[in-house]
């Protein structure tokens, strides 16, 4: 039996699945040296949600995390997820822009490109893997592992020769949701090394507690490669810890090989990284949660679901939103749950549960996926919802990306126009993300500040809130009364009481687009404005006709909950 390799994840998943993908390139360079020094197969270190976090949240440019971490480590092949026509964003783009994305990465350093596409539609992978091939990397075509009453092991088995088919030098089993159990796992790579001849990757989360031991379960039915991260990073809804797995194998015919002081040396550096983001990382994404079982939310969407209820006000919903979650998973034809399919089933949900109504809103990002523009769905979409959602309108049956005209010329000429391209990549940078990508390019982002964790002491009321800098990082502290006497007032409302014909926001979100101009004439069910929340576009409808008597906001306006954004008499 030959050794198993390991596939090290701190920089990408592991920090995506605990802290919300928030994990600075200046926290990760200074160990990267390190990191290349202990043999692993390789660093995923980049995609996935790293690429949307570092522009909208830390002011970091993509590329050069790439470029600056290409630069450190030298010997071991750098990794990234990649979501097959989404690329590193939400939506599928034109097959030029994934050619281009696909090209400039390679070029800047990545060496193996794992790529899935949420519902396993092999068509939305094609133009990647072809593209990677074509460039000279490492493609590992990906089978994103679900359970549903339509996933029986040998769909996986038949995914999996097409992709070896089609040139791919690995495949990855991603178990984005910590599902696997250890006797599925066996089972489904014995099935695979019976008809594959590729190695086969095993991509779990702990979610379920149920990952190490499917990975040893995967070890014994000959899995060549398992995803693991260090430990002050690792359980929860991250990966199994890189120095257990490493113990736990040693003597036996898996046996790593990898040293155990070297990764120990790591391991400490990540508990003082750990101590820095201490603030953000929720209690929920750090804990087993054997729900998932039920709900099947893979570990990134646990943590991003908190923090969408949190900035929602809507914390308290939590369990209501993940009891909807199934409920219109098996509506949409049992996607399995990962960017985008978790955020259109997982916003959905939050909407459903929110608005008090099922689908009485539905965002953009949803009507295309139940129009067939995601891809082919595991199984049909309910009809009820295909009518609620499209009305007349018919699902389309081709590759989605075919009716996608080429892009290129026209962001760059947008990006070119707005001013915001200082190198060829910024183009790539504003066609994935041109709703955020302008303010950061401009360099008006401004690095979110972390928040400093509470020790449990009780300190004095005041003063109550003040900025310290911990290691060049700006941290936000309030200091709140720790003996439960304070009472929270709630804010005088700034919205004009209630005034006719005003339009509110009805979630916390960013203003896209305003459709209309002061003074514009609208009949009712009009578009109005284009509200961005959880990552969605949601289309603000007049809720009756008449004149634009006065707009609050401008595209790029932050709004809350309640705010009133315009007013039509
Ligand atoms: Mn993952």
């Amino acid at each position: 039996m030959a050794k198993v390799k390991l596939t090290d994840t701190t920089l990408r998943d592991a920090h995506q699945s605990l802290i919300a993908t928030r994990m600075r390139t200046r926290d990760m360079l200074p160990i990267a040296e390190k990191m290349d020094d202990v043999g692993f197969y390789s660093l995923e270190v980049w995609g996935g949600a790293t690429f949307d976090s570092s522009i909208r949240y830390l002011n970091e440019d993509p590329w050069d995390r790439l470029r600056a971490l290409k630069n450190t480590i030298k010997k071991t092949p750098l990794q990234m997820l990649l979501r097959g026509q989404n690329l590193v964003g939400y939506r599928h783009y034109s097959d030029d822009i994934v050619v281009k994305f696909v090209e400039h990465a390679a070029e800047t350093g990545i060496d193996i490109f794992r790529i899935f596409d949420a519902v396993n539609d092999i068509r939305n992978m094609e133009v990647s893997i072809r593209t990677a091939k074509r460039v000279g990397a490492h493609v590992q075509g990906t089978v994103c592992y679900t359970i549903s009453p339509v996933h029986p092991i040998p769909l996986y088995v038949t995914m999996a020769k097409e992709l070896e088919e089609m040139g791919c030098d690995s495949l990855c089993i991603k178990d984005m949701a910590g599902l696997i159990s250890p006797q599925n796992a066996f089972d489904l790579v014995k099935a695979l090394k019976e008809e594959i001849s590729i190695p086969i990757d095993l991509h779990s989360h702990c979610t379920s507690g149920m990952a190490p031991m499917s990975y040893m379960y995967a070890c014994q039915a000959g899995i060549d490669i398992l995803d693991t991260a260090f430990s002050p990073f690792a359980w929860g809804t991250s990966q199994p810890p890189t120095e257990t797995t490493v113990a736990a194998l040693r003597g036996t015919p898996y046996d790593t090989g990898l040293d155990l002081f070297l990764l120990t040396e790591i391991k400490k550096y990540f508990e003082d990284i750990k101590e820095k983001y201490r603030g953000i990382l929720d209690p929920i994404s750090e804990r087993i949660d054997t729900d998932v079982l039920k709900y099947q939310i893979p570990g990134g969407m646990l943590s991003n679901l908190v923090s969408q209820l949190k900035e929602q006000n809507a914390l308290d919903k939590y369990e209501a939103v993940l009891a909807e979650m199934p409920r219109v998973r098996e509506e949409l034809g049992y996607p399995p749950l990962v960017t985008p399919t978790s955020q259109i089933v997982g916003t959905q949900a939050v909407l459903n549960v929110l608005m008090g109504e099922r689908y009485k809103v539905v965002p953009k990002e949803v009507k295309d996926y139940v129009k067939g523009l995601y891809g082919r769905t595991p199984a049909p979409v309910s009809k009820e919802i295909v009518i609620k959602v499209l009305g007349d309108e018919k699902p389309i049956t081709c590759r989605p990306a075919d009716l996608l005209p080429p892009e290129l010329d026209k962001v760059t000429k947008e990006a070119q126009d707005l001013g915001i391209v200082k190198k060829p990549e910024d183009i790539l940078t504003y066609a994935l993300y041109p709703a955020i990508a302008p303010k950061f390019l401009r360099g008006e982002t401004k690095e979110e500040t972390l928040v400093a964790p509470s020790n449990g002491k009780s300190v004095e009321p005041l003063p109550s809130e003040f900025k310290v800098e911990v290691d060049g990082d700006l941290f936000s502290v309030r200091i709140i009364s720790a003996g439960g006497g304070m009472s929270v007032q709630p804010a005088e409302s700034q919205s004009q009481k209630v005034m006719d014909g005003a339009i509110t926001a009805s979630m916390q979100g960013m203003v896209l687009k305003v459709k209309v101009k002061k003074g514009d004439q609208v009949s009712k069910g009009d578009v109005v404005l284009v509200l961005e929340a959880m990552k969605m576009e949601n289309n603000i409808h007049a809720p009756h006709g008449g004149a634009v008597k006065d707009i609050f906001v401008k595209e790029g306006s932050t709004v809350g909950a309640g705010d009133v954004l315009m007013v039509i008499a």
